[in-house]
């Protein structure tokens, strides 16, 4: 599963941050998702649930922030915002000459720390 090894790898991003600050344990970490990432949030917190048991993350919520899609539509010149997962085409002229400029984020905000 592909959220489990992101979990994995996030765990030892803030695990590895919290120990060089000398911080023994993870309260909350915020993450930003974009919805074009590719990444589903249940199987992501899911994931993380299981993946910080045995870690100084293992009290740890994790919040994910959802960024929607942003596009911009050569054709009629239109910036967009999509909630969709997927956008192949202009919200406001159908074209599918666009370009995706948003959305695919995957990136720790910040988290606090004990
Ligand atoms: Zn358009």
């Amino acid at each position: 599963m592909h959220e489990a090894s992101i979990a994995i790898s996030l765990l030892e991003t803030v695990t590895d941050i919290c120990q060089k600050d000398g911080y023994g344990s993870i309260e909350t970490v915020r993450l930003k998702v974009g919805r074009a990432a590719g990444i589903l949030p249940d199987a992501l917190l899911f994931a993380f649930d299981i993946a910080k048991a045995s870690t100084i993350a293992s009290q740890a919520e994790l919040i994910i922030e959802h960024i929607p899609i942003g596009g911009f539509c050569s054709d009629c010149g239109s910036e967009f915002n999509s909630e969709e997962r997927y956008t192949y085409s202009c919200p406001i002229c159908s074209s599918t000459a666009i370009k995706i400029t948003r959305g695919d984020e995957l990136q720790i905000i910040d988290m606090e720390v004990n």
